[in-house]
């Protein structure tokens, strides 16, 4: 099949000088100096976008400070929903448009562009819409004595923090990007969005977007640039919350940098090496197509992906076996091609990273499927079943954020619990099987944010999302991110 024909939208949106998006319009950057956007599927240059610095951050800032001082606040509850509800509308209009932006920018493959990225965006801008009318405190009834018959009463208010820094990586950044503006613009926040250097075309169109529904200037703000610009949004005085979501090396080093500027308020969505448990029992049959489509979408580079697979030794076999073969039926092509399965790699120096545990994996003879880089343009490498020399391999042990799976046999439950949580992350993990009793045995010591029963990296805006132990402080979604957003006031009252 042939590639998707480029929208002339996209196609004028490539070919502009893409500055900073602050109080409500394109700002060029007195910074000359820019970064030069590559599709990671041809390796061509696309775009390029400015790299912010201390006066486009203060700009930002300034505009989103304002915002929330004067518009944002001044617009009901009500209203917000409205208008979010609105920009959700415009999303779906512009689906296609942002859908291929996303692609070219990111290689993400079309159509989990159109039905995962922009579709669940739009699922999740209209659930937090609903939040907006239904932030509220509580009454108390302290206890204090009443000396002369007077009478006490308590309540709390549930009140915006501020200004908020969404900084963004590249692997969804739509639709992280919307998770942050939403729980932001909901809670009655402000936002300065950073995008990853790697991927921000979809975020700055958004932001454009955002004004065609009505959403009044400056309280979406886009400031294009590397880590250098993440460091200058925190370091301000103005921002209160810091939403951070990216790798846990640099989500360590923005906490202590939150710390520092203050005690800003920060939360940190990390990374993970989720395991996935294959019990005795499992229909390996039924659950491969899902196994393999939870492991591989977007080339396996999702935080919540699996990467490391437990299988029950009676099992082993047949596992690996099935595995490799669905493997070998991936179609491997350009993005842009509707059936296509598997696409490239969203960056060159990720590429690089992923490769070296490749070459680590054809040193030690450990490849059990796929394994070869493609020799062309593109970043392009099959998806890859390696078997695992130990709790200790590199590959077993590190976050590869790729297509690389890493499997290993194992014997009883208690051992297998032990494996599952070894390591510093905490993301998510999986169990496959219908034995219920193990199951529920098993979920409460299983050391992550997230477990699933037979399926794996389902996100919905309903049910909590965040890391345990390195993978991360905080919860998105539900009603847990309510308390990230928003400063608890008590209010104690005598009469
Ligand atoms: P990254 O940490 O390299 O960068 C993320 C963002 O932080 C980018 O915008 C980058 O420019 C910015 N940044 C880098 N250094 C900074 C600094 N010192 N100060 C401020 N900002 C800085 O991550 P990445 O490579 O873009 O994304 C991949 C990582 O993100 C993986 O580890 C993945 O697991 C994780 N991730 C986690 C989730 C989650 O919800 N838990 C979701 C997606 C991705």
């Amino acid at each position: 099949m042939s590639e998707i024909t480029i929208l002339a939208s996209v196609q004028q949106f490539l070919q502009r000088q893409h500055g900073h998006f602050i109080d409500g319009e394109q700002k060029a950057s007195l910074n000359t100096q820019r970064f030069e956007l590559i599709n990671p599927a041809t390796e061509q240059t696309i775009s390029s976008i400015s790299i912010g610095d201390k006066h486009d951050v203060e700009q930002a800032v300034q505009s989103a400070h304002h915002a929330f001082k004067q518009q944002w606040a001044n617009i009901s509850p009500y209203e917000k929903g409205v208008l979010l509800n609105k920009l959700a509308d415009l999303v779906e209009q512009h689906a296609e448009e942002l859908a291929q932006l996303e692609t070219l920018n990111s290689g993400k493959m079309i159509n989990i562009s159109r039905h995962l990225e922009v579709a669940q965006s739009v699922v999740f801008l209209r659930y937090f819409a609903g939040w907006a009318t239904k932030i509220s405190g509580k009454t108390m009834q302290p206890s204090l004595p009443s000396m002369h018959g007077e009478k006490y009463t308590a309540f709390t208010l549930r009140q915006p923090v501020g200004v908020v820094a969404g900084i963004v990586p590249w692997n969804f950044s739509l639709m992280i990007g919307i998770w942050k503006i939403a729980s932001a613009l909901t809670t009655g926040c402000t936002i300065v969005l950073k995008p990853s250097e790697y991927t921000p075309l979809s975020l700055l169109r958004l932001a454009e977007i955002a004004i065609e529904a009505g959403i009044p200037k400056g309280v979406i703000n886009v400031v294009t640039g590397l880590g250098e610009t993440g460091q200058l949004l925190i370091a301000s005085p103005l921002v209160k919350k810091v939403s951070f979501t990216g790798s846990v090396p640099t989500g360590i080093a923005i906490g202590k940098m939150a710390m520092d500027s203050d005690l800003t308020r920060v939360s940190l969505e990390l990374g993970g090496k989720n395991a996935v448990a294959i019990l005795a029992d499992a229909d390996i049959d039924q659950y491969l197509p899902s196994l393999l489509q939870s492991s591989l979408v977007h080339q396996g580079q999702v935080c919540a992906a699996p990467e490391r697979f437990f299988v029950h030794q009676s099992r082993y076999d047949e596992f690996v076996a099935k595995c490799s073969a669905a493997m070998q039926q991936f179609k491997i092509s350009s993005p842009l091609e509707e059936d296509a399965h598997f696409g490239p790699l969203s960056n060159a120096s990720h590429f690089q990273k992923v490769k070296h545990y490749l070459d680590l994996a054809r040193e030690n003879q450990q490849i059990l499927a796929g394994g070869e880089i493609l020799e062309q343009h593109g970043f392009y490498m099959q998806p890859t079943l390696v078997r695992s020399t130990g709790m200790n391999d590199p590959i077993f042990c590190e976050e590869i954020f790729g297509p690389i799976l890493a499997v290993m046999p194992f014997e009883h439950e208690d051992e297998l619990i032990e494996k599952m949580n070894q390591g510093r992350f905490g993301l998510t993990a999986s169990v496959w099987s219908n034995d219920l009793s193990k199951i529920m045995r098993m979920i409460p010591q299983l050391e992550v944010g997230t477990v699933w029963v037979n399926m794996h990296t389902f996100l919905d805006p309903s049910v909590p999302f965040g890391g345990a132990k390195a993978s991360g402080i905080g919860r998105e979604f539900s009603d847990a991110f309510i308390e990230d957003y928003t400063e608890l006031k008590s209010v104690m009252m005598c009469y």
